[in-house]
């Protein structure tokens, strides 16, 4: 029996917001089509709360579910293959597909969205479990079988399948608005760009570098946080702002304690002039409360003080292990880890102020000329595409190049 295969995919979130719905599920097959171009699958049909897409010839299966793994607002999916409405068929079917396995117990669950179709959902769990376990003598384990065998009957068709994957969950990426993350090369911005884009948010992503005064390490390095975010659905589209020549004004007129919260809120100003070319909504960081000296509240507070967008920061309630144990599962932590000059690093006091008082940085942003300042780096932002740009991070970090290839694959 030749039988078509499909991936059957199960949004989460739903009930969703009622008019939302429709524009929820086009971005989600919008972006999961994107997301296996190439792989030889094709966009089916939408039914009762699934999304259908088929499989063809050329399709395999492991890289097919595990670039579905990186799409957000996926509940779960798996490999389906689709029968007629009728129970000989189903189980013709079932039995032609079951694996040669000896001595395993397995379980229907069937699920009737079609309350038409003769059989409940009781009576095909009995009757499909019959032929099963004659056909291969399992036992049946309802609560922990080895083999779920799930069946699905719809108005048309009945789609049947044994694994379920989990998926990401969250929204589809597009939905909830554009935001331009800060890109730092540290571990903590890439965590909080990929919580954005759980979030359905599209994120860009602005980087600030120590350039002409430090090498290009620290771009690099955003370039390539940045493109592992694309595998998350991630805007390929990053800023990359020289600041090294403000940074060294800035450190000839401040006092050195004040020095990273100027830095900090030079680039608020920056990347919400950046945040408005771009039409989004919010700034985010990866700042997380009390993790070093500038992330105390008080400094929070006088860094925010410049911004008129919200500036979202997910990560503040989190611990580093946290963090860290995600940019591990994001596919981010090994890029994070390579040295990398930052901009901040060179220019960073042995002991910056933790509580900055307001009135102290007005009083010496009075003496000098931010305009100036802000529209410097402007006029020096570049947009990159990182899809495009050359690989360069083999030549910064040779001795890292398994690492590099590994999470580049
Ligand atoms: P990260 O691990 O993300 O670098 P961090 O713990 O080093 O964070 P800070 O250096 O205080 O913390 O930076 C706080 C946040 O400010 C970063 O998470 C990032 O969003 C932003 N940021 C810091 N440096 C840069 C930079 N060079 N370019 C862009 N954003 C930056
Ligand atoms: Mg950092």
């Amino acid at each position: 029996m030749q039988l078509q295969a499909y991936l059957l995919v199960h949004y989460g979130e739903v009930g969703l917001k009622g008019q939302n719905r429709p524009r929820f599920i086009d971005t989600l097959v919008r972006n999961i089509q994107e997301r296996l171009a190439g792989l030889d699958v094709h966009v089916d049909r939408k039914r009762s709360g699934r999304i259908l897409f088929r499989l063809g010839p050329e399709a395999r299966w492991e890289e097919v579910a595990s670039r579905v793994q990186t799409v957000f607002g996926i509940a779960y999916f798996a490999r389906a293959w689709r029968v007629p409405l009728d129970m000989d068929a189903l189980e013709r079917a079932v039995l032609s597909l079951l694996p040669a396995k000896e001595g395993i117990s397995f379980a229907v669950r069937a699920r009737r969205a079609n309350k038409h179709f003769p059989l409940n959902s009781m009576e095909i769990n009995r009757r499909l479990g019959a032929a099963i376990a004659q056909a291969t003598g399992w036992r049946v384990n309802l609560d922990h079988p080895d083999l779920p065998v799930h069946v699905e009957v719809l108005y048309k068709e009945i789609f049947f399948y044994f694994r379920k994957i989990k998926g990401p969950g969250g929204l589809p990426v597009g939905v909830s608005g554009t935001a331009l993350n800060l890109l730092s090369g540290g571990i903590d911005s890439p965590v909080a760009a990929w919580r954005m884009l759980r979030r359905g948010a599209r994120v860009l992503n602005v980087h600030f570098h120590g350039q002409p005064l430090v090498t290009r390490a620290s771009e690099v390095k955003a370039i390539e946080l940045a493109r592992v975010l694309t595998e998350w659905g991630g805007s390929p589209y990053l800023y990359s702002v020289p600041i090294g020549n403000i940074q060294a004004e800035i450190m000839r007129t401040s006092p050195p304690a004040y020095r990273v919260v100027l830095y900090r809120r030079l680039m608020m100003r920056v990347a919400q002039e950046l945040a408005q070319r771009e039409g989004a909504l919010a700034l985010v960081t990866g700042e997380s409360l009390g993790q070093v000296a500038s992330q105390t509240l008080e400094n929070l507070y006088v860094i925010n003080e410049v911004a008129r967008l919200p500036v979202l920061r997910p990560l503040i309630g989190m611990d580093k292990e946290e963090i860290v144990a995600q940019a591990e599962r994001i596919g981010t932590l090994e890029l994070s880890n390579l040295p990398g000059e930052d901009c901040c690093t060179l220019f960073t006091p042995k002991h910056p102020v933790t509580a900055a008082r307001l009135e102290d940085v007005h009083a010496i942003e009075a003496q000098q000329p931010w305009d100036r300042w802000v529209q410097e780096a402007l006029a020096r932002a570049q947009r990159i595409d990182v899809r495009t740009s050359p690989v360069d991070a083999l030549q910064f970090w040779p001795d890292r190049a398994d690492q590099l290839l590994k999470s580049r694959a």
